[in-house]
């Protein structure tokens, strides 16, 4: 019952609320899924490979001097004609050392003979290198090697925030014969900053793998993959996909516990090792789901909005049409409609409260006169006035009603016949004293009235019957005058 009560009066409410959510919600999250949808790709397709390039030409870029510098040291004939000459005497090569590494700015510059094994840098004589050390293995694979020279990569962005590069090349002697090893270490500090610059700014992971899937590199910030790609969880589905010897830079997505993660490799010759630079979905995603939950709540707000200035309007409409309806439009008073629901409520009250009720109906003498000699505008005017007049002299708690034309009913509660007659007769004579202002003449009117009392039992029609009757007395008696029946 309540409910279909408010069904009936807020459903279009309840309609615009819905679509109006709908249609919110149904952009809002329509623009979450496209941009959603951008943003992985341009991760995918340009950020990620974009990073990867960057980080590859730093490293081109870094490389070469040290690579230049080595060069040169290996093809020196000095150096040459040094070993050549049995190593003799140390001082001049740990000058010529030292030398280097101060004019060119490298962390470390050295020589390996491969005839004493003796290790020369700017110092003296470190040590004497030996097959079985780990530290030693790189001259072993110096001497066996095909090419003129290899670099090296000792990447600890961990703990010393630096990259460094180890050029070793290949000293021949003039008939071509391997007679040591040569070179210079560089920090890459450009390539440091890059890669922290990348981690930071970006949120992405940037390491090096080698062919045998074992992470190199580690990164200062964010937590970090450890091991081989080969074993860690989501990662180890698509390390065969990263180790693929290809040149072109290889875009990936894998799933672990930080839910997506987009990854780009490429594989770089220099160093035979891989560089993959990665990003977990979420953290770009994070702000995109800020950007829907705005909208979400702006639309919200609008809805909210837009519902209560729909529910303030159809609750004034509905006032205004229960006005409307109640209330004569010409002279704002009551209508016959109103007054005979009102006539119901003070039959009930006479009942209950045994008081007398009684009614005077009144009608404006010789209006069709005004009309005729004034215009119908002015005879509304006359209408309005009257009706203001009524209103002002009778007591709050009557009832007045137009009840057509320029006639008017008033229902006298708690009034009995004789009351009532006086009543009227006070309206009477102030009605006959009024002067109305028509054009520049002033006018006066007259009203002729009749009053009887609520019998009790009768009906409205009955009781209206009998003060009609009165009111014939009255125009019939010469008009401007009160008549009651008993
Ligand atoms: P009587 O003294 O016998 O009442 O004479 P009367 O001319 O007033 O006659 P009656 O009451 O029968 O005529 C009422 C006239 O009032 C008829 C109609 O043209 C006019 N009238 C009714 N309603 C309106 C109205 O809303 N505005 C105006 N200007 N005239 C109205
Ligand atoms: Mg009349
Ligand atoms: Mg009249």
């Amino acid at each position: 019952m309540m409910l279909s009560v408010f069904w009936k009066k807020y459903s279009l409410l309840v309609w615009l609320g819905a679509i109006l959510i709908l249609g919110f919600l149904a952009t809002s999250l329509a623009s979450y899924w496209v941009s959603r949808d951008q943003i992985r790709h341009s991760i995918i397709d340009q950020g990620l490979p974009l990073t990867g390039d960057n980080i590859y030409s730093e490293i081109q870029r870094d490389v070469l001097r040290p690579t230049f510098i080595s060069s040169l040291m290996a093809s020196d004939t000095f150096v040459r004609d040094w070993i050549l000459s049995g190593e003799q005497d140390s001082a001049p090569i740990v000058r010529y050392l030292s030398e280097v590494k101060r004019e060119y700015g490298a962390v470390s510059s050295f020589l390996v003979s491969n005839k004493t094994l003796n290790y020369y840098y700017p110092q003296g004589i470190l040590k004497t290198v030996q097959e079985a050390e780990p530290r030693d293995i790189w001259f072993y694979r110096v001497r066996d090697m095909n090419t003129a020279y290899e670099m090296n990569l000792d990447v600890d962005l961990a703990n010393k925030d630096t990259v460094t590069i180890f050029i070793n090349y290949r000293v021949l002697d003039y008939e071509g014969n391997f007679i040591g090893a040569t070179g210079v270490g560089f920090t890459l500090d450009s390539l440091a900053r890059v890669i922290d610059d990348i981690q930071v700014r970006f949120n992405r992971r940037v390491y090096f793998v080698n062919e045998a899937g074992a992470i190199i590199v580690s990164g200062r910030s964010g937590e970090l993959h450890k091991g081989s790609i080969h074993e860690l969880p989501g990662i180890a589905a698509i390390a065969d996909k990263i180790i693929n010897n290809n040149a072109q830079p290889t875009n990936l997505e894998y799933e672990n516990e930080q839910g997506r993660v987009m990854l780009s490799s490429r594989f770089i010759p220099e160093f035979n090792w891989y560089l993959v630079v990665e990003q977990t979905e979420a953290a770009e995603m994070a702000r995109v789901q800020r950007v829907l939950l705005g909208n979400i709540a702006v639309s919200a707000i609008i809805t909210g909005l837009v519902l209560l200035l729909c529910l303030y309007s159809v609750n004034r409409f509905q006032r205004r049409l229960e006005n409307v309806a109640a209330t004569d439009s010409l002279t704002g008073l009551l209508n016959r409609h109103a007054f005979e629901l009102l006539f119901e409520q003070a039959v009930h009250e006479f009942h209950r409260t045994k008081t007398p009720l009684s009614m005077i109906l009144l009608d404006i003498d010789y209006f069709k006169n005004i009309n005729d000699n004034y215009g119908h505008l002015a005879g509304d005017r006359v209408i309005m006035r009257v009706a203001r007049l009524l209103e002002n002299s009778l007591r709050h708690g009557d009832v007045l009603c137009r009840w057509g034309g320029e006639e008017f009913l008033i229902l006298l509660k708690q009034t009995p016949l004789k009351d009532a007659q006086l009543v009227a007769e006070k309206l009477r004579v102030s009605m006959a004293a009024e002067q109305l202002p028509l054009g520049n003449k002033a006018l006066s009117i007259t009203g002729s009235f009749g009053v009887a009392e609520f019998g009790g039992v009768e009906t409205l029609v009955h009781f209206f019957a009998r003060v009609d009757r009165a009111l014939y007395l009255a125009k019939s008696g010469g008009r401007n005058r009160v008549e009651i029946i008993e």
